[in-house]
């Protein structure tokens, strides 16, 4: 990022977006189709006509799956099961849709399938193909989302759909981010649900045809003694309704909710969700719009926008940056997002800078080399930022060690995912009493 991209950050409207059609993006081809200039040219106005295409963007609107909404039978069992629910945030263009989820803005025409795969168009009405059916579930310890400054040593019920609103060419669970929801699941035969005895025998197939709504995630995480329910593996902004659903719950019930994200959303959505939501690990996966197109077919202006609404929401967060060689390797790159971060965010959220193995569509590069973490990790160091980590690596010294900010003693030493040493009482350093940032207790 340049500094006149950084510079132009400053000034972003983080309003939610409330304009009109044109207003939220869309180019010739899609005003075409929405009838919008024969509505102009039916009542003679043809400088609006005008005035519509020069001001109509170019941004948003990502790539969708022509006529691959599930039909027939499939359809009709995916409806018996529960698994499809009318969408959230979305907007009728006649029999068209646009998901307002996140900034892809998917326009649909009925019987198209979004860019994230978990959303359809059914007569004129956007459902999502991503309720109540997991294509994961695990109990993780909180420490592996990464979380280090909330609710530490605590384990944490983690779900995930299939389905992402990105294309990251390194994405480590493309498994399930790059499927359709039909692709881990089986909507046929008979419907298994989970229960805590049943849990140990569970198989590969019972996963398929799992059902767990909203009640029974929350039941689950209960009866596991999970203090927080975890919506991450895919994105899940792409199973939105199914998380926002289950946290809400999970919050009338005192369990927290854990968001692990590509930070990729509008802000109306994520303000709603702010509602319910305790933590979140968010991936800033580079401070360049390029990069962010070319490695992850993303944009990065909306992920800043992200971290400053979870901050003015008073919700915990931490931040992850992969280090990917030939991509987000370029340490004057990081100096930047360093700074930038502490001008908008501060000093006291935590930065992890994980290290990249290959994976997926870059599985022909090297992992990080550990000086490239270590030169991250000063960096982010000397540029004020009081929580800086390194990840996904062994020998690296005090890589997840939390030092107290003032008198530099360390107050939380660990091993890969093991609390090992606690020094912070009342969320406050033991040996000097300077408060720690973070979440320490429930
Ligand atoms: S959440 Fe999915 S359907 Fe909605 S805009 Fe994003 S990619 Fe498209």
């Amino acid at each position: 990022m340049d500094q006149k991209e950084t510079e132009s950050l400053k000034n972003v409207d983080t309003s939610p977006g409330r304009g009109s059609l044109l207003e939220k993006g869309v180019n010739r081809r899609q005003a075409i189709k929405y009838g919008i200039i024969g509505l102009a040219g039916l009542a003679g106005v043809g400088s609006t006509a005008y005035y519509v295409l020069r001001s109509a963007r170019l941004e948003g609107t990502a790539s969708v799956f022509k006529n691959d909404a599930p039909k027939g039978e499939l359809w009709e069992l995916w409806k018996k099961r529960g698994w499809v629910k009318e969408a959230y945030h979305y907007r009728k263009l006649g029999r068209n849709v646009q998901c307002q989820v996140c900034p892809n803005k998917c326009v649909l025409e009925p019987g198209d399938r979004s860019h994230c795969r978990n959303k359809v168009n059914k007569g004129g009405k956007l459902y999502t193909l991503a309720f109540g059916n997991p294509c994961a579930i695990h109990i993780d310890p909180i420490e592996k989302k990464p979380l280090l400054h909330f609710l530490p040593g605590t384990p944490v019920f983690s779900i995930a759909t299939s389905g992402c609103s990105l294309r990251c060419l390194n994405c480590q669970n493309w498994d399930i981010s790059q499927k359709k929801p039909e692709e881990t699941k089986d909507a046929r035969g008979e419907e298994v649900k989970l229960d805590r005895r049943r849990a140990a025998y569970f198989t590969r197939e019972d996963m398929a045809r799992l059902s767990m709504f909203p009640g029974d995630v929350v039941k689950l995480a209960e009866e596991f003694k999970c203090r927080s329910i975890a919506y991450t593996y895919s994105e899940p902004t792409s199973f939105y309704e199914y998380m926002l659903d289950t946290g809400r719950l999970a919050r009338s019930k005192e369990i927290k909710n854990v968001w692990v994200t590509n930070g990729y959303i509008e802000q109306e959505p994520l303000r709603d969700l702010c509602q319910c939501l305790d933590a979140a690990n968010v991936d800033l996966k580079s401070f360049s719009e390029k990069i962010y197109r070319k490695l992850n077919s993303g944009k990065l202006r909306p992920v800043l926008e992200t971290l400053k609404t979870l901050k003015e929401h008073g919700v915990w967060f931490e931040i992850t940056n992969l280090i990917v060689p030939t991509y987000t390797d370029k340490l004057d790159m990081i100096r930047r997002m360093c700074d930038w971060l502490l001008e908008n965010i501060g000093p006291g959220y935590p930065l992890h800078f994980s290290r990249f193995h290959p994976q997926h569509k870059l599985d022909q590069l090297p992992p990080t080399p550990v000086g490239v973490l270590m030169e991250a990790r000063s960096i982010a160091q000397k540029a004020g930022l009081q929580y800086v980590y390194v990840g996904n690596v062994r020998g690296i010294p005090d890589a997840e060690t939390t030092f107290c900010p003032n008198c530099k003693k360390a107050v939380v030493e660990r091993t890969i995912y093991l609390v090992r040493k606690m020094n912070i009482e009342g969320g406050k350093c033991k040996f000097c009493g300077t408060k720690i940032a973070g979440v320490w207790t429930a």
